[in-house]
């Protein structure tokens, strides 16, 4: 969406109000106060993900006394007004809140309040009051919203917001000077309330808007209400407008930012992952690309981030990597990421050093999160996808907020010394330490070729249940599907992309890689998995028998691994791949030649392999399969019946017959594969390469030697 759009486009920016009284009718009161926020909440275009919040002052009855009592219920800590639940609120006596003001020293009381908020919790809540508490406890109205909308930041982040405010509201709505969050906000908040009676809601400078009303409809109205004014105002005061100035890179065709994208993408992560891999998230909407293109793209970006939330999401500013798509090449340009990350990082040092007080926290990764490419779009990088992804809608935000800004005023940013003191707050730091440890594969990329298979399937859920995304190949497209339903229902949709892969195919394979690079930007995992079986005797093998064989699991495990060498060696943060080989590899097998063959190749080609990765940190390490009969579709077709033909026994039969033959006498399945999949995908094997782990309950004919 674009302010400077026509002005029949108007209406369509204007928020619809989604208030239904039928279901309203239905609802307790905190039940009210949830419908209103997750009606809020779940509007980019009124708050960004995990801002803003909500509260309603309501009877409630005293567990120990039966009393009623007067409760705070404000949205809490962590968690997202959109999807929120009930029990995400924090509940609160209002007459203990109250109290709390003796403990007010002055602006710097945080560190002190905060910790009590504790002791006024109503009915054993759990949930944590967050450092937003005071800028509703304070508010003596009975519901209040506070909002993050774009249109209410461009006047709140514009070099004259009092009087655009003014211009826009009249008396109906005030306005404050930027104070960083917290109980001296809020007290400061109380004391418009009651200088201004009939005030339906404050902007706060350079940060967003508070609003009230005596009922949750009435609350919810109101804000939409102030909302949509500024919107319409912006719009109309917008028209004709180039905030962004002349374009200066047209963006170059949907497919074309892909490639550049999947090419530079793995440089950047290569570059910024040597503490904690990170994870990439691509974005080319409209809103960005008109931003990337426009002239005063590198000044507005200097200005930084202006909503609070911002900084921590996104950092104080991005970086921009030049590029004349029209005459550079893709080449001129990765060559400008090294050193233009570098030289954030010394900008992001001296900021650190200028900005720091005394007991600052020490200075936290100085990588930039956002990157932006002329006629390409954002990149944007995190410890996992979707907050890759949410830093990323985050930047969305400030682009819409500069595009406003700048069409009616000039855009101002937040004064760095500000923002520094909102990125180290010590309450921010506390939540950091409070987080919990990283799962072995966050941050992680696997790409898994038969993906849809038994095994392959396996180990997606065995890398994802330890942190991984996942970009899952097959050349079965229905199973492909179903298995891409039943992933992303189970971890979501951002861990988990899809692509059609014909692993003989270098055209296919390369594609392959492409969207892992562009989806998620770059790679650590390749498990290299694709396969089927045939068996017959040697005198009755076809020529195109033993070449299916070959091609897939020979020259395709040689193509993938071509693929996932390119991939690690641009990133250069080194790599695992892992091949699914087969006990048949160690263990000449009787009536299966061609399998057989094909998968000591596959075996051979891994130690080869393990040799030329060893001097860049490319682990290849195998693991020896043996009948895996639940899940495997190999199992489910004519391989069986051949298998039951040989062991002159039925195919229900086999299982059986398997785990009585080895050592164990136990059934292989595949989640065993996948346990050993993830070891060797995992730092548990960092230094084990040129490996095979046999899971097939032991073969003494496959020991290795
Ligand atoms: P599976 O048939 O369930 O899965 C194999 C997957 O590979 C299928 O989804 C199939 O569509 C896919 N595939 C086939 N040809 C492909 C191609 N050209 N390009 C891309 N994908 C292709 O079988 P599984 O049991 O899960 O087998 C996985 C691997 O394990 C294979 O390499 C197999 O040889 C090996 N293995 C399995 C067993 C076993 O007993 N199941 C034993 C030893 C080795």
């Amino acid at each position: 969406m674009s302010w400077s759009q026509p002005a029949q486009a108007a209406s369509s920016h204007l928020i619809e109000n989604r208030w239904d009284d039928a279901v309203a009718a239905r609802l307790s009161a905190p039940q009210l106060l949830l419908y209103r926020s997750n009606l809020l909440g779940s509007d980019k275009r009124i708050t960004n993900y995990g801002g803003g919040n909500t509260s309603a002052k309501l009877p409630g009855k005293d567990p120990l006394t039966g009393q009623e009592v007067e409760v705070l219920w404000v949205k809490g800590s962590g968690g997202d007004l959109g999807t929120m639940k009930l029990d995400g609120f924090a509940t609160l006596y209002m007459e203990k809140f109250r109290a709390l003001e003796r403990f007010y020293q002055g602006p710097a009381s945080d560190t002190v309040l905060v910790p009590l908020y504790a002791h006024c919790t109503f009915d054993l809540n759990p949930r944590a009051a967050s450092i937003d508490t005071p800028l509703h406890g304070l508010v003596d109205r009975a519901h209040v919203d506070h909002m993050h909308p774009d249109a209410l930041i461009a006047i709140a982040a514009s070099a004259d917001s009092r009087a655009l405010t003014k211009e826009i509201f009249g008396d109906e709505i005030g306005w404050l000077p930027w104070v960083r969050p917290g109980y001296e906000l809020g007290l400061r908040l109380r004391e418009f309330v009651r200088a201004n009676p009939r005030a339906r809601g404050v902007v706060l400078e350079a940060h967003g808007l508070f609003t009230w009303a005596d009922t949750s409809k009435a609350c919810y109205e109101n804000t939409l209400d102030i909302i949509n004014r500024a919107t319409a105002w912006l719009h109309e005061r917008s028209r004709g407008q180039k905030p962004f100035g002349s374009i200066t890179a047209s963006p170059l065709s949907a497919e074309r930012r892909r490639e550049v994208a999947a090419a530079i993408m793995p440089l950047i992560r290569g570059a910024i992952s040597s503490n904690s891999r990170k994870v990439g998230h691509f974005e080319d909407s409209e809103a960005v690309l008109e931003f990337v293109g426009g002239e005063k793209l590198a000044p507005l970006a200097a200005l930084g981030t202006s909503c609070p939330d911002h900084f921590l999401r996104t950092k104080i500013w991005p970086l921009v990597l030049p590029f004349d798509a029209a005459r550079e090449s893709v080449d001129q340009l990765a060559a400008r990421v090294r050193p233009g990350i570098e030289q954030y990082r010394e900008r992001y040092a001296s900021y650190y050093e200028r900005c720091k007080r005394e007991g600052s926290p020490k200075m936290r990764d100085p990588n930039p999160v956002v990157y932006l490419v002329p006629g390409v779009g954002m990149f944007t990088f995190a410890t996992d996808k979707a907050t890759a992804r949410i830093a990323g809608e985050f930047y969305i935000n400030a682009i819409n907020v500069m595009r406003g800004a700048a069409s009616v005023s000039t855009y101002r940013g937040l004064p760095e010394q500000e923002a520094f003191d909102i990125e180290y707050w010590d309450l921010e730091e506390a939540k950091l330490q409070r987080m919990p440890k990283p799962k072995p594969l966050a941050g992680r990329v696997a790409l898994i070729t038969g993906g849809a298979g038994g095994i392959g399937l396996a180990s997606a859920r065995r890398l994802m249940d330890e942190g991984s995304c996942i970009v899952l190949c097959d050349i079965d497209r229905d199973a492909l599907a179903a298995a891409e339903g039943s992933l992303k229902k189970q971890y979501g949709s951002d861990v988990v992309s899809t692509c059609w892969v014909d692993v003989t195919r270098e055209d296919a394979v390369s594609n392959g890689f492409r969207e892992g690079a562009w989806k998620f930007g770059g790679l650590d995992i390749c498990v290299s998995n694709a396969g089927i079986a045939s068996a017959s005797p040697v005198e009755e093998t076809s020529l195109a028998t033993w070449q299916k064989n070959m091609d897939i699991l020979s020259t395709g495990y040689f193509l993938i691994a071509r693929q996932a060498f390119q991939l690690f060696k641009s990133q250069a943060i080194g790599g695992s791949i892992v091949f699914i080989g087969s006990k048949n590899a160690l263990a000449a097998s009787p009536g299966a030649a061609a399998y057989c063959t094909a998968k000591a190749a596959e075996l051979h080609l891994a130690r080869c392999l393990a040799l030329e990765g060893a001097p860049i940190g490319i682990r290849v390490n195998v693991v020896n399969p043996d009948a895996v009969l639940r899940g495997s579709r190999i199992w489910q077709g004519e391989w069986a019946q051949q298998r039951a033909a040989q062991y002159k026994t039925s195919v229900d039969e086999l299982e059986a017959i398997y785990r009585e033959r080895s050592l164990l006498k136990r059934s292989v399945y595949p989640e065993d594969v996948a346990e050993a999949v993830f070891f060797l995908a995992s730092e548990s094997s960092a230094k084990s390469t040129g490996n095979i782990i046999n899971v097939d309950a032991g073969n003494a004919a496959a020991f290795t030697r």
